[in-house]
C-alpha cells in the first residue's frame, strides 16, 4: 500500500460513528476519516500504550486483583475501542 497523500487519500471508517454518520461532527457526516499522511504518525504514545494494555488484558486477563472494577473508566473505554477496532479490521481482512 502506498503512503496516503492529498492526491491519493486513504478513506477509513469513522471511529466515532462507525460509518453511521447521522449527526457525526467528527467525519462531517461522511462516515469516513480522510487520511493524507501515514496513519502511524497519528498514534500517540498514550494510544500505543492503551493498545498494548488492551492486548495484554485480552490474552492474560485484567491486571491485579479486582478486574474491571479496579480499572479506570478511561482505560475501560480505551480497551473497548481497541477491541472494536481489532474485530472490525480482522473481519475486514477475513472478508477479502
Ligand atoms: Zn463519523
Amino acid at each position: 500500500m502506498n503512503r496516503p497523500s492529498k492526491a491519493e487519500p486513504l478513506l477509513m471508517q469513522c471511529t466515532v460513528c462507525h460509518g453511521k454518520p447521522v449527526g457525526c461532527t467528527a467525519c462531517k457526516q461522511t462516515g469516513f476519516s480522510v487520511l493524507t499522511d501515514c496513519p502511524l504518525e497519528r498514534i500517540t504514545a498514550d494510544t500505543h500504550f492503551a493498545v498494548q494494555l488492551a492486548d495484554l488484558v485480552e490474552k492474560a486477563g485484567w491486571p491485579k486483583a479486582g478486574g474491571a472494577l479496579d480499572q479506570t473508566s478511561q482505560f475501560l473505554e480505551a480497551a473497548q475501542q481497541v477491541w472494536y477496532e481489532n474485530a472490525h479490521w480482522k473481519a475486514d481482512a477475513n472478508s477479502k
